[in-house]
């Protein structure tokens, strides 16, 4: 029996089978320091969890509006709108499970087969799947040194990439995995190159509150791009409840409509009892996501402080999300290896260390000269990353 010839063109996110190898090395007795996948280790906040078993014990456990319950719409709408100096009205709301199906169900929204669809390479791999698997073409932009150690948008690749054909332009702004942050600079002229070219625009906010320092700014809020852009929201993050599978799509109501369409054809609706969890937190903004942030800020500060402690490994400390990418060209070179996965395998079956590289995040580009690999700290506890580190210095540096 033949398989549906479009599934050549579906990918994957290849970080779970390195969540697999690392499974399989710790079955054989190993205890593995976990960098590989952007899940948590933290517990949901106990606010949350009282809060469901309250609703599932009032019996909210049967179907609800396929678009989302209105309390959560209203509620996310003012949120929403609230952090981003906008308004959003509940009706341009739409209930999701997880921040990852808006991808798909965005593009199936607004594009056609054969459009051209810009998207953030390396970036989440979800976006070169789900545009191809649907008839699109992926056009890849990638990123360039930023001179202060940092990386920003090559707005030269990403201007010239532009054709007739270019239809959408995904931007993860607190980017996974560089943990990259647009300047306002850098921002305004991605909007401009929307307006300019009458594009869609998926701003993948999925990072908008894993934020350190900075005050978060979304590109949806630039005149002109309200009425282009759906914003891809998740309260896995935020709230560090990444199982729970909620989410959302936030834009002009005529997309949301569809959607919502979408999610009544796909699973009818999200589930009952845990919209119904987030109302109250999402009004109220219990303190512990502050202490989420504050675990996630040691971690980061400590990782970054071992890694630049390692010779030949090059990595300033992300303002966003819990992720770093570090550049290890120069430990490839030492070793003179060509095969930026080589150091993940000899990593973890070695060092029992296991991180994703460079290649778990979209095909990579031709003429790209440096290398790197991506560690997540959001399951990893400060010993342990200690601990990490000092095994990584150990192989690195050999
Ligand atoms: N977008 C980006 C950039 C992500 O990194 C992730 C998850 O890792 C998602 C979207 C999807 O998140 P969720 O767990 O809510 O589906």
């Amino acid at each position: 029996m033949e398989l549906a010839e479009r599934l050549n063109r579906l990918g994957t996110e290849t970080a779970f089978a390195v969540s697999a190898a690392a499974a399989a090395h710790a079955a054989e007795g190993n205890k593995v320091y976990p960098f590989h996948l952007g899940d948590m280790n933290l517990p949901t906040p106990a606010s949350i969890v009282e809060e469901m078993n309250r609703a599932v014990s009032e019996g909210f456990t049967g179907y609800c509006p396929g678009s989302g319950i209105p309390e959560l719409r209203a509620a996310l709408a003012a949120d929403i709108g609230a952090k981003r100096g906008m308004s959003y009205t509940p009706d341009e709301v739409s209930i999701q499970p997880g921040g990852k199906p808006v991808i798909g169900k965005f593009l199936r929204a607004v594009m056609n087969a054969g459009d051209e669809v810009l998207y953030p390479n390396p970036g989440y791999p979800i976006y070169e799947s789900q545009i191809e698997f649907q008839g699109g073409v992926a056009v890849p932009y990638g990123f360039v040194a930023d001179g202060e150690g940092g990386l920003s948008l090559d707005m030269e690749a990403l201007k010239s990439s532009i054709t007739p054909k270019t239809k959408v332009l995904i931007y993860n702004n607190y980017h996974n995995p560089t943990g990259a942050v647009s300047s306002e600079s850098e921002m305004a002229a991605v909007a401009e190159l929307a307006l300019q070219n009458d594009l869609w625009v998926l701003a993948d906010e999925a990072y908008y509150e894993v934020l350190f320092d900075e005050k978060a700014t979304s590109i949806a809020a630039i005149p002109g791009m309200r009425e282009r852009t759906v914003i891809l929201y998740t309260f896995s993050k935020r709230f560090a409840m990444t199982g729970w599978r909620l989410g959302a799509a936030i834009g002009p109501k005529p997309v949301i409509d569809v959607i919502n369409k979408l999610n009544t054809n796909a699973e009818s609706c999200t589930t009952h009892f845990i919209q119904r969890a987030l109302v109250k937190p999402i009004l109220e903004e219990k303190l512990e996501t502050a202490a989420i942030m504050r675990t996630l800020r040691e971690r980061r500060d400590v990782a970054v402080a071992g890694l630049q402690g390692i010779e030949g490994v090059k990595i300033t400390a992300p303002e966003s999300t819990f992720y770093l990418f570090p550049d290890v060209s120069e430990v490839m070179a030492r070793k003179g290896y060509e095969d930026v996965n080589r150091l993940m395998d000899e990593a973890l079956a070695d060092y029992d260390v296991s991180f994703c590289t460079r290649k778990h995040f979209g095909r990579p580009l031709p003429g790209e000269t440096h290398q790197f690999i991506r560690l997540a700290y959001s399951g990893i506890d400060v010993p342990d990353i200690q601990a990490a580190i000092a095994r990584l210095k150990e192989y690195f540096e050999k």
